[in-house]
Order: structure tokens, then C-alpha cells, then sequence
């Protein structure tokens, strides 16, 4: 749930300037930081707030923030796939013509609405859920974790079991291989040592 931005003044952020509050990028007070000795703020005062928005819809949001505030879980991008049409989903790894988008992905960059906010995405997904390299099997059906029939049911299962932690995210498989590594590691140096 994103926080809400808040300025007691109509216009402008002179109030904010001066307290102790955590400030969002627009200048107004994150209203998930309000600092409790602040004598503006704090909800208890039950001062009027004349500006007011959602962090998610912060005029000084970058693509990045966006993507950012969507992806803290993936139930925006679980509820976005499930109302997208079945015969919505490239089957094989087809790209289409353009050669820009495919199966999940190209869902995921269009959920994005502009451009921008489709590469944040994508890029923001890859990163901190899961690569293209495990994704594309999945909708393919070449994957045995997830024989269900339809590239949207595939996908949606795979994004359950990531969504609830029951299957590792690519940062979390790749501190699992640097830790496995580093045990390997040091078994070896501790035979060397004998
Ligand atoms: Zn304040
Ligand atoms: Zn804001």
C-alpha cells in the first residue's frame, strides 16, 4: 500500500521546508514519516492538509519510483495477468513482428502504459523477481514445474509461487549459488590444508 505525500499549505511547500518530517521527492511530507515532536503533521493534531496525494501518483515520481512502489509484491502484476485474455498469450517463444515483446513480458511492458514505465518494469522484474531465462520456459510449457495447459495459467502459477516465497527469487537463487560457492570453497582450501 503506498503512503500519501502531505502539505498543510494550498500551494507551495514553506511549511514542510522547515520541520522535521521525512520529506518525498515533491517536497512534501511522507506521510508514513511524520516526526512525532513535528507541530504540523503529526495526524493526533489533526492539522488541515491541503495537499494530499499518493506516493504512487507523486508528480515527481520517476519510472523507476513507479516500477519500484508496483513491484514491493506482485499482486498488481498477478491481478493484471489474470484479466488478460487467454487468447491474449503468444504461445512458443513467437515474438511479435517487431520483435519487442513476448508472452509474459510483452504483458508486463504494456502494463507500464507508456514506454518509460514499461522498460522500468521489465527491467525492475528481471532484476529483483525473476530473469527472462527462467520465465521463457515457463510460458513455452517446456518446463516440468508447471505443465498446466495455457502459456496464462503457466505463468500465473509461477508468479503465485514467487508472490508467497515458495519458489526463490533471482537474487535470492544467486546468493544461494555465491553461498553454495563459498562452502565449496572452503572445503576445498580445508583438504589443501591437511
Ligand atoms: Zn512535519
Ligand atoms: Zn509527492
Amino acid at each position: 500500500m503506498s503512503s500519501l505525500h502531505v502539505g498543510r499549505d494550498r500551494h507551495g511547500t514553506a511549511i514542510e521546508d522547515d520541520c522535521a518530517c521525512v520529506k518525498a521527492d515533491c517536497g512534501l511530507v511522507d506521510g508514513g514519516k511524520v516526526h512525532p515532536g513535528c507541530d504540523q503533521h503529526p495526524y493526533q493534531l489533526a492539522k488541515t492538509l491541503r495537499q494530499i496525494h499518493h506516493a504512487d501518483k507523486c508528480p515527481e515520481l520517476t519510472d523507476g519510483a513507479w516500477a519500484a512502489l508496483l513491484l514491493e509484491t506482485l499482486d498488481p502484476v498477478i491481478a493484471y495477468m489474470e484479466a488478460t485474455d487467454e487468447e491474449d498469450w503468444q504461445i512458443d517463444t513467437v515474438r511479435s513482428a517487431d520483435g519487442t515483446t513476448n508472452c509474459f513480458f510483452g504483458h508486463l511492458f504494456s502494463m507500464g502504459g507508456t514506454d518509460a514505465r514499461g522498460n522500468a518494469l521489465w527491467d525492475l522484474f528481471e532484476s529483483s523477481w525473476a530473469s527472462t531465462y527462467r520465465l521463457y520456459p515457463i510460458n513455452d510449457g517446456t518446463s516440468s514445474s508447471y505443465p498446466q495447459p495455457t502459456p496464462k495459467q503457466r505463468i500465473l502459477a509461477f508468479l503465485k509461487d514467487l508472490n508467497t516465497g515458495s519458489v526463490l527469487t533471482t537474487p535470492q537463487q544467486m546468493e544461494e549459488d555465491y553461498n553454495h560457492w563459498l562452502a565449496e570453497e572452503n572445503r576445498s582450501a580445508g583438504v589443501h590444508t591437511i
